[in-house]
């Protein structure tokens, strides 16, 4: 039988106790003076404090790793601009231990309502999606960004702002950054450099990579408002106009994200209460009105993608390596799940024996799904924006049709959440089962209830979220092949899991749930610190595909 390395105070016990070469390296970079002490000599500079430098600092703080993170502006941003967090974002944040924060800020939104020639044409709701968080959470991004921060920072990451990178060169074994202070410079030396730095990133121009495609030729108006009466804050309602659509997505505190597609190009950036007025009364369902506005303001909406993430020792994340149009709200849940996937990749290879190689697949992995995003919200901006009366009657009736088939609503539904993200076709995952129920290798890893040997129930989430690779193993069959100890993998923990009353399991599937969703099968899946199955075989295959699975991801020691 495999023996559990299962150990609550996993982390605690190896923060500090990396490699001998990884304390090498920490010392090779010596040279920042200016850096606060506790990260004197930081593996990674993090440029950009948005939603997805402050993730990636958190989950690299969190395995220990030096990091320095900092930002140009001198306070964090004020508008709310990114709104929706979606639910596959939420279980991240719950992987991360951040989801109780994130529930209580938000606003949850249950469907969203599309009108045309005033009659409800579609209805996508959330609430059959197979998750714990069956909706989006609706947070301004200010609120994210001072969530993750407040976390980042007991984490002992602090952001250190009115410090802009102007300089960046590569050498063989490190970076080093120019950073201004105020009239300071300061040299830099790291070992990695995380450029989440936006859309106008400086890493992705001193690296000299592209960042090609094309800017739409309509302007978008954004307020954050007050609506009387008021509507139904659960959920979200666009109304199609042939001038342009008109959308409210709910926040908290009674307020509305109000957007309206194709506004007056002449328009200055910040339009008038009364300007807004006249847009919605034209565009919306008429009888609104627009009070108490926190902010207004006027867009362009771009799609471009960078010709690389990855260079050497210099990784692009979130918006300095994507932007999309804002339709479907997926911006900064690409930056985060980018940070997410990047993050433990990195921490392992930094921290631990993970195999450099590792770090190709962030690219690999990530470019297929930012880049279907970029395509699929470009061809949603195109349909909601149509103007010609045949096209839009045409859209109109389909979308009605087609909104009625319960297969449709739930695709479209799981299409926005990010739960459908997958994988699969990555260098670093392997499906030794294909055609068995369950996840297929390079899928997210779903939820279940367990009970634990004294019966206390205990969701696989929690599990997941102590951040390293888990081997679960499924299935009443009984005793497993003995292949740990030989593999001395101290970052891979062991979960049986079968029915009640069955020998040899440590988790005790009473509810049925875990075989519904992983099959009853004898089946084993090793799922990676970001949530993912990384590799899944028949439980007695595991001695033939485990080791050299385990090969691609660690060096030996
Ligand atoms: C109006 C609007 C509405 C949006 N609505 C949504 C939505 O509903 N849902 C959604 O998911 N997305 C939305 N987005 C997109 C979302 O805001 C972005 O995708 C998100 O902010 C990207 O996060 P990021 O951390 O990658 O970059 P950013 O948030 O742009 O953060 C980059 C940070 O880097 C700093 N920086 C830049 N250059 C340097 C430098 N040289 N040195 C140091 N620091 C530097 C900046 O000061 C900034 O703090 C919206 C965007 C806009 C503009």
């Amino acid at each position: 039988m495999i023996p559990y390395l299962v150990c609550d105070n996993f982390r605690a016990a190896t923060e500090h106790s990396y490699p001998v070469g990884v304390h090498v390296m920490m010392q090779r970079n010596m040279t920042n003076v200016n850096a606060p002490t506790n990260i004197s000599a930081p593996n990674c500079l993090i440029v950009g404090a948005g939603p997805t430098g402050l993730v990636a600092a958190h989950e690299l703080a969190r395995d220990g790793i030096r990091c320095r993170l900092i930002d140009k502006d001198a306070h964090r941003a004020t508008q709310s601009r990114a709104i929706a967090i979606h639910p596959r974002t939420v279980e991240t944040f719950e992987l991360m231990g951040l989801a109780e924060a994130f529930l209580a800020a938000g606003q949850r939104i249950a469907a969203v309502s599309t009108y045309g020639d005033n009659r409800r044409i579609a209805h996508v709701g959330f609430g059959s999606l197979d998750t714990r968080y069956p909706f989006v959470l609706g947070v301004p991004q200010d609120q994210t960004e001072r969530i993750l921060e407040e976390h980042v920072g007991r984490l002992g990451v602090t952001v250190e702002r009115n410090t802009e990178l102007v300089g960046l060169t590569q050498h063989g074994p490190g970076i080093q950054a120019r950073l201004r202070c105020g009239d300071r410079v300061e040299e830099v030396e790291a070992d990695w450099i995380l450029g989440c730095d936006g859309a106008h990133s400086a890493v992705r121009e001193k690296l000299g990579i592209s960042f090609s495609g094309a800017t739409y030729p309509e302007h978008f108006l954004l307020a954050d408002i007050k609506v009387e009466p008021d509507l139904d804050h659960n959920e979200a309602q666009v109304w199609l106009h042939g001038d342009g659509p008109a959308a409210f997505f709910p926040l908290p505190e009674g307020r509305w994200r109000l957007i309206v597609g194709n506004s007056p190009p002449e328009w200055r950036d910040e339009p008038s209460l009364a300007q807004c007025q006249a847009l919605l009364d034209q565009r919306g369902p008429g009888g609104l009105r627009l009070v108490d506005p926190r902010w207004i303001s006027v867009f362009r909406i771009h799609r471009r993608i960078a010709g690389h993430f990855h260079q050497d020792r210099a990784f692009l994340l979130g918006d300095a390596g994507h932007i999309h149009s804002p339709v479907g709200g997926q911006g900064m849940n690409m930056g985060i799940q980018d940070a997410f996937n990047l993050a433990w990749k990195l921490s392992l290879v930094i921290g631990k024996n993970g195999n450099p190689a590792l770090l190709d697949s962030y690219e690999a992995e990530r470019r297929p799904v930012d880049e279907a995003v970029v395509r699929q919200t470009d061809r949603a901006t195109r349909l909601v924006a149509l103007h010609g009366p045949v096209a839009r009657f045409i859209r109109d009736h389909l979308m009605s049709l087609m909104t009625r088939i319960p297969l449709v609503v739930d695709r479209l539904g799981e299409g926005m959440s990010g739960l459908a993200i997958d994988y699969r076709g990555s260098p670093i995952v392997e499906d030794h089962a294909m055609g068995a129920p369950g996840p297929h290798a390079g899928d997210r890893a779903p939820d279940a209830v367990v009970d634990d040997r004294q019966g206390v129930p205990i969701r696989l989430y929690q599990l997941f979220a102590q951040h390293r690779h888990l081997l679960l193993l499924v299935g009443a069959g009984g005793a497993s092949p003995s292949v740990m100890p030989e593999l001395g993998q101290p970052t891979v923990a062991v979960r049986h899991i079968t029915a009640p009353g069955i020998a040899g399991g440590d988790l005790f599937d009473r509810t049925g749930e875990t075989a519904a969703r992983y099959g009853s099968g004898d089946m084993a899946y090793l799922v990676r610190p970001d949530g993912y199955v990384g590799l899944r075989c028949a439980r007695n295959d595991l001695p033939n595909r485990l080791p050299a699975h385990l090969a691609k991801l660690f060096s030996p020691t």
